[in-house]
């Protein structure tokens, strides 16, 4: 096996320069461990940004891969194939949505729902060709492809690549007053948002904004679409973020907390990060806009793909990953709580279920957040800083309050022999 140096140098001559990693070089996973090519072991808590939510490499995960890779992978959509419908009845069944659309990454499947919205806007709301507006909100994270960066306000995705695609308005988020005033503007099709922005550093909103916005969206006769791809499948201790403080174990009998959206797009743990797995999902009434021809993807709706999300999704379900996220997200918020009490180079641990974000302080330019994970990686767990100063704490779903301790313990000892 080549070194980590000769394997960090070959990214560095061969590769394109779009990440910036930290310098740790990763061969091998097993539940919520990783190891480096020189035989370290590490907690792994950024889970292929929530990912790997039912842990690297699963069994029965790859057990599913490997028996439909030896069986039919691919005919494109030119074909039926025999799994995709059996697929289709499962995640429509399991998230109680009518309709699926299948799709590999996240970006594409965000597009996908863009594009949906869009055509339902002209073809059933009868907004003038051209003119259809979505609102999105500030410190969205949705992608990077062109037209996704284009309502995004990170400078450094953007940069030079205009020209950008026309067609959305950005609003604060976590505030109802100002979507309920640019509800009233005319031709407004859609309103796109993360349930809880990921990216932007676990932002929980308030209680009530999402289904106040969704209630907001359904009065102006707007599309409500939900971007769970890095907060749903028991994330943040629900099935979806959208359930709230819905304690149900997914197949959701829809009561309490929860909020319908029009719009559904998944992607990231719908396949236990095995395999690109993503998905739209639809009412019948938007889904059925879409006609022969106006969209597609080669490998979306693979049969290889349907089977490793319907493996990734019963998983989450048998082992209770929903019940974990929730207890354990609360036992380590309130651990970290401790250290940001104890420690001035914290000043808050928020987020919710297993998707948390601990702040540091310093400026958000300074190294200070990347220097203290690159500490932790030294100490055996693996983070990554977003947006400067903030670090993201999302490990698998399947950790064990017994691991769960003893990462705490490893950035215990890590901020008291840290120095800014
Ligand atoms: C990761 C992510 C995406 C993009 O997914 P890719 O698979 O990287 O294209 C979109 N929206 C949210 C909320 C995400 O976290």
């Amino acid at each position: 096996m080549i070194s980590s140096k000769k394997a960090i140098e070959l990214e560095d001559q061969y590769g394109a320069h779009n990440y910036h990693p930290l310098p740790v070089v990763l061969s091998r996973g097993k539940g919520v461990h990783v190891w480096d090519s020189e035989g370290k072991k590490y907690y792994d808590f950024l889970s292929a940004y929530s990912a790997v939510s039912q842990g690297h490499c699963h069994p029965r995960i790859t057990e599913a891969l490997k028996t439909q890779a030896e069986t039919l992978t691919l005919t494109s959509r030119g074909f039926y194939n025999n799994i995709l419908g059996e697929y289709e009845r499962f995640v429509t069944t399991y998230f109680s949505m009518d309709k699926v659309l299948p799709m590999n990454t996240g970006a594409e499947a965000v597009e996908t729902a863009i594009k949906l919205c869009r055509k339902w806007g002209y073809e059933k709301k009868g907004i003038p060709e051209n003119e259809a507006k979505i609102i999105v909100c500030h410190n969205n994270f949705h992608g990077r492809t062109i037209t996704i960066i284009s309502f995004s306000n990170d400078d450094n995705a953007k940069k030079n690549s205009g020209p950008y695609t026309p067609g959305f308005i950005k609003i604060p988020y976590n505030n109802t007053d100002a979507l309920a005033e640019i509800l009233k503007q005319p031709d407004i099709t859609g309103f796109l948002v993360e349930p809880i922005q990921g990216e932007a550093g676990a932002i929980v909103p308030d209680d009530d904004f999402i289904s106040n916005a969704a209630q907001l969206c359904k009065d102006a006769n707007v599309l409500f679409i939900a971007d769970e791809i890095q907060t749903g499948i028991a994330r943040t201790g629900s099935l979806l973020a959208i359930c709230g403080d819905c304690t149900c174990e997914g197949f959701c009998e829809r009561q309490g907390t929860y909020t319908q959206p029009d719009i559904l797009i998944l992607g990231k743990a719908l396949s236990g990060g095995i395999y690109p797995v993503s998905a739209v999902l639809a009412s019948k009434e938007v889904m059925d806009v879409l006609k022969s021809g106006q969209h597609g993807s080669t490998f979306g709706g693979n049969p290889l793909a349907c089977k490793v999300a319907i493996a990734a999704l019963e998983v989450v379900q048998d082992e209770n990953l929903i019940q974990n996220a929730r207890k354990l997200g609360k036992l380590f918020r309130d651990e970290m709580e401790k250290l940001v009490h104890s420690y001035d180079l914290f000043t808050k641990i928020r987020g919710k279920g297993l998707l948390n974000a601990l702040l540091i302080d310093d400026a958000p330019d300074s190294d200070t957040a990347w220097r203290f994970c690159v500490a932790l990686k030294d100490n055996g767990l693996l983070a990554k800083p977003t947006h400067g100063n903030i670090i993201r704490f999302a490990p698998p779903l399947i950790i064990t309050e017994e691991q769960l301790l003893e990462c705490v313990a490893i950035i215990r000892k890590t901020v008291q022999n840290f120095s800014k």
